[in-house]
């Protein structure tokens, strides 16, 4: 792991379980914050595909979602559930962020493949780059969502 500043030292301390969240934003990654952000660009890059593409097509199905109250709702290919908790959570990077408590289950059924994400993690992938470490309860693989989501490179940067 490369030398981190004492601010990056207090972010991945924070990002780790039980300090902001039960579960923590890292799982068992070994790699920094930085790094997991930067593999994740590096991939999506050579994919073609925006990080803002992503983001707006997961708000999209939480938006769809959110008319079940907490029961599926079926969109063409998929079945989204939304569940809404009490209270906020705060986002890790210290700018005084907030956002519901509020979890997206998409399932794909075609290929029974899940997505599951909560409004923290959209914000942490708009906002910061930041998909999670592998293992953490909410990371979202960056391969998985373009299966799932069926986005490939965008015609007009071919
Ligand atoms: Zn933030």
């Amino acid at each position: 792991m490369a030398k981190m500043s004492p601010e990056q030292k207090t972010l991945q301390e924070d990002m780790a379980p039980g300090s902001l969240t039960l579960d923590g934003f890292l799982g068992d990654d070994p790699r920094s914050i930085e790094e997991i952000i930067r593999e994740d660009e590096t991939f999506l890059q050579r994919e073609g595909v925006e990080i803002k593409d992503i983001v707006m097509a997961l708000k999209a199905f939480t938006f769809k979602g959110v008319e079940g109250l907490g029961d599926p709702v079926p969109v063409g290919d998929y079945e989204v559930s939304v569940e809404h908790f009490r209270g906020w959570q705060y986002c890790p990077f210290k700018h005084k962020k907030k956002v519901s408590k509020r979890n997206t289950k998409l399932v794909d059924k075609r290929t029974g493949k899940e997505l599951y994400w909560s409004d923290l993690s959209l914000h942490l992938i708009e906002a910061h780059g930041f998909f999670q470490g592998k293992g953490a309860h909410f990371r979202m693989e960056p391969e998985t969502i373009l299966e799932v989501l069926r986005l490939e490179k965008s015609e007009s940067e071919e």
